[in-house]
């Protein structure tokens, strides 16, 4: 059984809190924690670093996190992992806030700055200086690369790790007033060189780095490293479960170690495996590159992976919940198909998008027995699978457009749309037969097609029980607004673009930008975010940035996975 088949026999947790219907191995840990009392109660964090924006990986993390803090009763942290000042900014900060809040998760007043516990954090440290577990080393970073030694042989000590306790302490001090440069002390933890884990061998805590940080400005110039902060960040909370991902499997024992020295709470850390998908990358630093080399429009383009991105795109919070519930939890590394993620967004937006006509590609299409100034109103249902969304009117008059792609002059077999002498209905109107073509002399291309109607067949009138193998959609050509479609594709040509080449696999043909389509006049209101099916044609979410009046629209996902078949054309 493959991950994906064994995915969609689950269902979904909770939404009401509680025990989760579906359980997965992080669960059952809390679950054996709550009942052997080694802890009272669930906390959690999601602990992000304000280097970039959000991506659907980090939804996956959330959705656990939160997800476990809601199914226990418990609570869930918002926490900075701050500790990089060159890297970090506040416009990364609000993003995230923003993308975990439009998820549908809330930390109330837990919002938390790995840099809120510089001071403690520097505390700490002079406790493990004082008994004698941590050092001041004069060794430059290459120095220490070299002294670690490698996965088949043990590190060597640095000849400064037999300082005296008072010359540490004396030291570590001067570090943090500013006395020394950049780079040219660090302090480490005093733990064992020729552990088979390296992250062991005297790994280091502090570094001096003379940077302004986006929170606590020039205070500091000695910057804690992610392993010492992490850990000790999570007890200061009271985090119960510290989940993270898989590479942090091997750091376990040095965060167990930080707090069994400082004798502080300790949280249990889980692993899970993190999420990968193909035709995509989802590392920051990629991401960023992206961003910055301009590939895409921003952090929010929408073929991009960010949550800023898919909301942009046109995706729903529901869909990626159902998406992060979908793949599930575990602890076996694995590529989940994109086609995965799209589904989930069809499986919603199915129940929940007001049904529109609009014609990408326009052909003109007259019909010669209808009055010429007449205009029907017909009515059109705005959602088949939800009755109560109702009903709404389209007008219907003798010049309309179709889609270039639903008339043929020389049909190919089992072609069920519009070609010379066939018949075809028209979504909510009228069964039509083509009489004939009008040409342009030059190209020989169709650019009139026209037809006869049949007046009995109105769809709801009694006649209308005529079939006819092909049913198309249309737009009045008086009534019809002009919109903007963008067609977003695959952002990488391969399903796997990792490796060092990976900027070759980028798709150029990402976006495809259609001008002077014609959309229904209902639509001529709209605003950002409303999402749409264009009937036969896919789900559509109304861009942010349009001009009044000229509504842009970006196509979620096509109806169907037509990307399987295209492939192998
Ligand atoms: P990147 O490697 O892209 O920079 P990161 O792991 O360094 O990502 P963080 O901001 O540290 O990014 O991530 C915050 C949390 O989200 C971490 O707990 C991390 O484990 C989790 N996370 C990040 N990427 C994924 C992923 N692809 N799948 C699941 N969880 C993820
Ligand atoms: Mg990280």
């Amino acid at each position: 059984m493959t991950l994906m088949e064994d995915n969609k026999a689950k269902t979904g947790t909770s939404e009401t809190g509680g025990t989760p219907e579906r359980k997965n191995f992080v669960h059952e840990i809390v679950e054996e924690d709550l009942k052997s009392k080694r802890y009272d109660s669930v906390h959690t964090r999601f602990p992000p670093e304000p280097n970039g924006y959000l991506h659907i990986g980090h939804a996956k993390s959330i959705c656990l996190n939160f997800g476990i803090a809601k199914d226990y009763k418990g609570l869930a942290n918002l926490r900075f992992d701050d500790t990089n000042p060159t890297k970090e900014d506040v416009e990364y900060v609000d993003s995230i806030k923003t993308d975990i809040r439009w998820l549908g998760f809330d930390w109330d007043d837990r919002e938390f700055y790995a840099s809120d516990y510089f001071e403690k954090l520097y505390e700490y440290a002079a406790v493990l200086i004082r008994k004698g577990k941590a050092y001041v080393d004069n060794l430059n970073a290459d120095q220490i690369r070299e002294y670690r030694g490698t996965l088949t042989e043990p590190g060597k000590e640095s000849p400064y790790r037999s300082r005296s306790v008072e010359e540490n302490l004396d030291l570590f001090e001067r570090m943090k007033k500013g006395e020394f440069p950049d780079g040219s002390k660090t302090l480490r933890a005093k733990i064992d060189m020729s552990s088979p884990n390296i992250n062991l061998r005297d790994p280091v805590m502090y570094r001096i780095l003379h940077a302004t940080h986006h929170r606590t400005g020039d205070k500091w110039c000695i910057y804690p490293m992610y392993d010492w902060a992490h850990g000790q960040s999570d007890s200061i909370e009271g985090i119960t479960h510290s989940i993270c991902t898989l590479e942090f499997e091997d750091h376990r024992p040095l965060y167990n170690w930080f707090v069994e020295q400082l004798g502080i709470h300790h949280p249990r850390q889980i692993e899970f495996a993190r999420l990968n998908l193909t035709y995509t990358v989802m590392s920051k630093r990629r991401l960023l590159q992206l961003v910055q080399e301009k590939h895409v429009d921003g952090w929010d383009d929408p073929r991009m992976p960010t949550l800023s991105g898919l909301r942009r795109r046109g995706y729903t919070p529901e869909s990626i919940r159902l998406f992060a519930d979908r793949i599930g939890v575990s602890k076996a590394d694995s590529v989940i198909d994109v086609s995965v993620l799209e589904d989930c967004l069809r499986l919603d937006l199915n129940k929940r998008a007001m049904r529109a006509m609009a014609v990408l590609r326009p052909l003109k299409l007259v019909i010669d027995n209808y009055p010429d100034d007449k205009v029907e109103e017909l009515a059109a249902v705005n959602n088949p699978e939800n009755e109560t969304m109702g009903t709404r009117t389209v007008p219907f008059s003798k010049v309309l457009y179709i889609e270039q792609d639903d008339f043929r002059e020389n049909p190919p077999k089992k072609f069920f749309r519009l070609s010379p002498g066939s018949e075809v209905r028209l979504r909510y109107a009228y069964i039509i037969k083509c009489a004939g073509v009008e040409k342009d002399e030059k190209t020989g291309e169709v650019t009139e097609v026209h037809c006869t109607y049949d007046p009995d067949t109105r769809s709801g009138l009694p006649a209308s029980q005529r079939k006819v193998k092909g049913t198309i959609h249309w737009v009045s050509a008086s009534r019809a607004i002009d919109v903007e479609a963008r067609l977003y594709d695959r952002l990488f040509t391969v399903e796997d673009p990792s490796g060092e080449n990976w900027k070759s696999f980028i798709n150029p043909n990402s976006l495809e930008v259609v001008k002077n389509c014609k959309a229904e006049p209902g639509l001529a209101n709209v605003k950002p975010q409303d999402r749409f099916q264009f009937e036969r044609l896919g789900y559509y979410c109304v861009d942010n940035d349009f001009k009044p009046g000229e509504p842009v629209f970006n196509r979620a996902v096509t109806l169907r996975d037509t990307w399987a078949k295209i492939e192998k054309r």
